[in-house]
């Protein structure tokens, strides 16, 4: 079924920001290995105005200090957001080239901070540069840029490997396939191939937009894993740093801890008594947390942690994020991770 419309339809009507921040699709080697290529908005713009891939009208705009998306940090959330707000009302759509190894966490936020977005916003990059022999950059960036030009689209997704995705459901779950990305728990919005099929019965009817781009602490949110053999100790010497407000734990199964560790216990029972807002997401990849399925998972429902569904890492740990950033306390947090704010859980 063909339900986009053609390239030429869109390159009639549409235009499209391409807003450039890193990652692989815009690197070049090196003798230590990949890295970002300065001016490399132009490259794009003279390699799409060749004309060979038929994509909607468009405007490059490179970010200053295009990194690797291994240094992002809560800042470039804000820094991406800032831009595409800035030219919100000149273009229909905006594509965010991004590294790929981060790109779920800048999705996410983006999710959250553009909260009612009535524009496509799709992030893409690739695993291969454009400049190197097979790469994948031009597929990726025509699919986007064309889904970027379907006004229908009103969130904030993932365009890679042939598949489109809700940005704050998926995860990076492959390091050496096109196909890198995947959303576990929400099906494809799109599938992308001979034709590209949106699933629009799957896309977020999104409330009044209100934006909100606060400024970040980075050292706000931390992740703490169970493992076997978890330390209290270690847990209290990194939840001893004032600057941390907020933990997105990973517990085990359905949101299981390792209860029988009563000291490890008390340490997070005194955090959260001192204001620290934790939230527990699964270590699993498919389903999510439902506290107190086990008794070793409702300490955690009385020690006060609240469970995130089946978000991802990245969803609650961005969602945190901007949440403590914009001044909530934790009753608004709790009610708000209860919920679905931009479809980022059941
Ligand atoms: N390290 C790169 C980045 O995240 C990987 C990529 O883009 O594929 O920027």
């Amino acid at each position: 079924m063909i339900d986009v419309p053609t390239a030429d339809q869109y390159t009639m009507t549409s235009r499209v920001l391409l807003l450039h921040s890193g990652g692989t699709i815009g690197m070049c080697p090196s003798p230590e290995g990949y890295r970002p290529l300065e001016g490399f908005g132009k490259l794009l713009q003279q390699t799409l105005d060749k004309g060979t891939a038929a994509v909607p009208d468009f405007d490059v705009v490179e970010l200053d200090n295009l990194i690797d998306s291994s240094n992002l940090q809560p800042a470039h959330w804000s820094r991406i957001a800032d831009e595409l707000l800035e030219r919100w009302d000149s273009f229909d759509g905006f594509v965010v080239l991004h590294g790929t190894d981060t790109m779920a966490y800048t999705a996410s936020a983006l999710s959250f901070m553009l909260h009612g977005t009535d524009k496509p916003v799709i992030l893409t990059g690739s695993q291969i540069p454009l400049v190197e022999q097979r790469s994948d950059t031009i597929e990726n960036l025509q699919a986007a840029m064309l889904l970027a030009a379907d006004t229908s689209i009103r969130e904030v997704c993932v365009c890679f490997g042939r598949r489109l995705l809700r940005g704050n459901r998926c995860s990076k779950l492959r390091t050496r396939s096109f196909d890198a990305f995947d959303s576990p728990n929400y099906p494809w919005l799109a599938d992308i191939g001979i034709d590209i099929h949106v699933h629009r019965e799957r896309l977020l009817t999104p409330p009044a937009p209100s934006f909100a781009v606060p400024e970040f602490d980075p050292a706000a949110v931390v992740v703490l894993q169970f493992y076997p053999g978890i330390q209290a100790r270690m847990v209290e010497a990194i939840l001893a740093d004032s600057a941390v407000r907020g933990v997105v734990l990973r517990s085990y199964g359905v949101g299981n801890a390792p209860d029988a560790n009563e000291a490890l216990m008390k340490v997070l029972a005194h955090a959260v008594e001192r204001g620290v807002v934790m939230v527990s997401t699964s270590q699993c990849i498919t389903g999510g947390v439902t506290q107190g399925a086990y008794a070793s998972g409702a300490m955690l429902d009385r020690i006060g942690v609240v469970p995130a569904s089946d978000m991802t890492l990245e969803a609650a740990f961005t969602k945190l994020h901007v949440l403590l950033a914009s001044g909530k306390d934790g009753v608004q947090i709790r009610q708000q991770f209860a919920k679905a704010s931009a479809g980022e859980c059941q």
